[in-house]
């Protein structure tokens, strides 16, 4: 589906766009501070999209939020290296909450999920751009449709990244 909404994504071949490039250089720049406060900053953002997540789900336990978007934060802490630009950071991040939530409650457990799950952050950012997802990554998206963990992170994922990613 193409949405209509105005896009605020960069132009592919300059990616990663500026704002992302700036999150990578306040996470990994030698100024202690700076990355502390980009750190709690990216906290942040993963812990919202793990309420919003949880929220569609009818789920309102905060002991469950805290924990799963502490579980989401380390695996994005530890997965800064696959970034590589095909979705913007803030997109990227959020996506593992939506993968964490999806692995842990939405029954996305076969070792195809995993593959798909890392990859929704560059499926949603081609819709938002008004391109064709199912074309770019035929894979990914026949995976989606036989998948409805998969697809409801996607979803998440798509919606959060409409509103404020
Ligand atoms: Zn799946």
């Amino acid at each position: 589906m193409l949405s209509a909404v105005p896009s605020p994504c960069p132009d592919p071949a300059s990616a990663p766009d500026p704002d992302s490039r700036a999150w990578l250089a306040a996470l990994s720049g030698g100024d202690e501070r700076e990355r502390a406060r980009a750190a709690g900053r990216l906290r942040s953002l993963v812990a919202r999209a793990v309420r919003d997540g949880l929220r569609g789900r009818g789920e309102r336990d905060p002991d469950l939020a805290a924990e799963a978007a502490e579980a989401a934060f380390e695996r994005l802490r530890a997965s800064l290296d696959a970034y590589d630009g095909s979705s913007r950071f803030t997109v990227f991040a959020a996506s593992f909450a939506f993968a964490e939530l999806a692995r842990t409650l939405g029954g996305a457990r076969s070792p195809d999920c995993r593959d798909c799950l890392a990859a929704i952050a560059e499926h949603v950012e081609i819709e938002l751009v008004g391109g064709s997802p199912g074309g770019a990554m035929p894979a990914l998206e026949a995976h989606l449709g036989a998948c409805p963990g998969c697809a409801d992170a996607r979803e998440g994922l798509h919606d959060f990244a409409l509103r404020r990613a």
